[in-house]
């Protein structure tokens, strides 16, 4: 143990984002399916921020406008910055667990045959999402963490984090879609993995202004709404 922490101590340096400075250290998830890499920011105690984050080279990296995975990252990191401590989780969980190129061979599907991404993986004979959140729960423990904000709509996360008796607040990430495909797969996360969005975010409108502008001002007031909600 006293092994770890010093390879964790040695890893601590500064990073800068946004203008910012925040001190960083990184631990290893070894794990070839649900592994990656813990990034501790600040100095983490019980209550912190938690992200746990799948990866999306599209998202992340590319900053597709067709999924949420960039806006949620970025905003999780805003929250952890504006805080001075959390924790970022980072999944090599690629195309929900699948791999980039079958992630690549379901949105050719669903744009072929105009079905979800979880139709498309279903008729390609794959699993809708194979991720398990056991060793980013267990890399919490590891830390010495017995409560967490945890930075998610997902309640498999909640339910992953829960299951090794850590308390969690679940903190909504309300994202604006930046499209109608991003409304589109927000929209079927939350009816086929039961993602907790409010239903009016992820509802392809058309854009009369009355209707965005509907759309686009209470959103606040509606997460503020949607946290009563969450367990
Ligand atoms: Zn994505």
């Amino acid at each position: 143990m006293a092994k770890a922490a010093r390879r964790l101590a040695e890893t601590g340096h500064r990073l800068t984002r946004k203008g910012r400075e925040v001190d960083v250290r990184v631990m290893p998830i070894p794990g070839s399916d649900d592994g990656g890499h813990a990034l501790l920011f600040g100095h983490v105690t019980d209550g912190a921020l938690v992200r746990i984050h799948s990866r999306c080279l599209y998202g992340d990296v590319l900053q597709s406008d067709d999924c949420d995975c960039g806006p949620e990252l970025e905003k999780s990191m805003d929250l952890i910055q504006a805080a001075g401590r959390g924790v970022l989780v980072y999944l090599e969980q690629e195309g929900r667990g699948a791999g980039l190129v079958n992630k690549a061979r379901g949105l050719r599907t669903s744009e072929q045959l105009g079905v979800d991404t979880f139709d498309s993986y279903e008729r390609l004979g794959l699993s809708v999402d194979m991720r398990s959140y056991r060793l980013a729960a267990e890399a919490l423990v590891t830390l010495g963490l017995r409560s967490v904000r945890l930075l998610t709509n997902n309640p498999d996360k909640v339910r992953a984090v829960r299951e090794h008796g850590i308390a969690v607040t679940v903190v909504p990430l309300v994202t604006r879609p930046r499209n109608d495909r991003a409304r589109r797969y927000l929209e079927a996360k939350r009816r086929r993995r039961g993602h907790m969005l409010p239903l009016e975010l992820v509802t392809v409108r058309t854009r009369r202004a009355g209707h965005w502008r509907g759309w686009l001002l209470p959103l606040s007031r509606r997460s503020r709404r949607l946290r009563l909600r969450l367990p």
